[in-house]
This record gives C-alpha cells, structure tokens and sequence, in this order.
C-alpha cells in the first residue's frame, strides 16, 4: 500500500499513512507536480514591474505559463496568491507551442530590457573616456 501524500510505501496491514493520515491506495498515482520539461523561456527579467506587465500580458493572451527564478518553482500557479519580493531574476516560461506567441506578447518588454542594456554600455564608455 502506499500513501498518495507521501509516496512512500507501507506494509500491507496498515489502511492509514502514519504520517499524515491519508488513507492508503494500491498502486501510486501520477505525479501531479506541473510538468516544467520542454517548457521554453521567452523572457527573462529581475525588473518586478516587468514581471507583473508580462504576467499579465500572458494572462490576457491566455497563455499558460510558469515563471520560476532562483529557489522559486512557481509564482503564480499551484493557486499561490500575492506576489513575493523577489532576489534576482526570473525566467518565464512557456509550452513550445505558445512560444511565438508569448514572444510576440512580450516583445515590447524585450526591446525595453535591450534598451536598458545599450544604455548602461554608453554610461560605461563615458566614464572610460574621464
Ligand atoms: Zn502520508
């Protein structure tokens, strides 16, 4: 028998997990954790403000999707409510087949992040030259 909280097995002569009380099936169930393999990251951003835009642009286009960052498996599925301070940055991720289209979603906040980028490269040059 095994408990399908735990997956862990048991002996046959117990009908309830020690450890939690669920009451214990034959054969273990799926999985049920949200399958993150072949998942495709169309943005990747530590700016909060750009990570609620884009959930919320992929919300809008009903586009399922996960952003996980680092120790972060999920943000906003698995009905997590709220939204956390976040360390660092986060990558959104998409089913291959919405990838087109999520990037199409998101492109102005990927030219935005480009922009930044050449910006701090001129502040850079400038200093260089003083
Ligand atoms: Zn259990």
């Amino acid at each position: 028998m095994y408990c399908p909280k735990c997956r862990v097995k048991y002996k046959n002569d117990i009908s309830l997990c020690p450890d939690c009380g669920e009451l214990l099936v034959e054969s273990l169930p799926p999985a049920n954790k949200p399958d993150y393999h072949g998942m495709v990251v169309v943005y990747t951003t530590s700016d909060q403000s750009k990570i609620l835009i884009a959930k919320s642009l992929l919300e809008d286009a009903d586009i399922k999707f996960f952003a996980s960052g680092d120790g972060i498996m999920d943000l906003f599925g698995a009905g997590r409510l709220g939204f956390n301070p976040i360390v660092g940055a986060i990558d959104f991720k998409v089913k291959p087949e919405d990838e087109e289209e999520a990037k199409e979603i998101l492109a102005g906040l990927i030219e935005d992040e480009l922009d930044d980028d050449l910006d701090d490269e001129y502040v850079d040059d400038e200093e260089d030259e003083y």
